[in-house]
């Protein structure tokens, strides 16, 4: 299996190089520090499928609006509309009405139980607003394993039980939350569809360059 030939040297120098790339080229997005969980499982819905720079006005106006999953379910507009993402307000709505009556568990399995909440966002959730470690994977970090690694990636990879041990693996036990925003900033910044090699630190063991 792919992942068992994966040196550990070729994993650290992944995770020290990428950790130190982040704390220089910080995306400084206002969810990033919020302590209202609520906010913060709200900026990744509207993350998930739309751009950073795109949700930012919407996330604002949210983050003014509804305090709280019962400052939601009392009004009529959804946040979503402004997004142009109708599709996702329904699902939305059926979070905040659980929400309203329970707070928001810190558990994965429990997490996903919820309405709209996936695996990418539960993982993003515990790992960036609630200090519990949780590998994340989407489209962006399966490209830049793959290009980094050297294996070929599709649509199911990401769902492949070899590629999450290889994402548990390269995950820190400690500075996973730094780590975890550094990895989104380069796939967003750097490792592109089109990407941007020649100004890439990993590119010395990249086997893709
Ligand atoms: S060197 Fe190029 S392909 Fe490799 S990780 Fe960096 S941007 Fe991606």
């Amino acid at each position: 299996m792919f992942v068992n030939h994966v040196p550990d040297n070729k994993i650290k120098y992944l995770r020290r190089r990428i950790l130190t790339w982040g704390k220089q080229n910080y995306a400084d997005f206002p969810w990033r520090y919020t302590t209202n969980q609520w906010h913060a499982l709200v900026a990744e819905l509207m993350l998930q499928r739309t751009k950073a720079e795109q949700v930012l006005p919407a996330y604002l106006s949210f983050c003014n609006t509804y305090q709280s999953p019962r400052d939601y379910i009392s009004s009529s507009p959804s946040p979503f509309i402004s997004l142009g993402l109708h599709w996702r307000s329904d699902t939305f709505k059926k979070l905040a009405d659980i929400l309203a009556r329970q707070k928001i568990p810190l558990d994965k399995s429990q997490l996903l139980q919820l309405p709209g909440i996936g695996d990418y966002i539960a993982s993003a959730f515990l790992s960036l607003h609630a200090g519990i470690r949780a590998p994340i994977i989407d489209s962006n970090i399966v490209r830049l394993y793959g290009r980094f690694f050297g294996f070929p990636t599709d649509g199911e990879t990401r769902r492949k039980s070899w590629f999450i041990e290889l994402t548990g693996r390269i995950t820190p036990k400690r500075s996973f939350k730094d780590f975890n925003y550094a990895v989104i900033d380069l796939t967003r910044m750097v490792c592109k569809p089109k990407p941007l090699c020649s100004q890439c630190i990993l590119a010395k063991k990249c086997s893709n360059v």
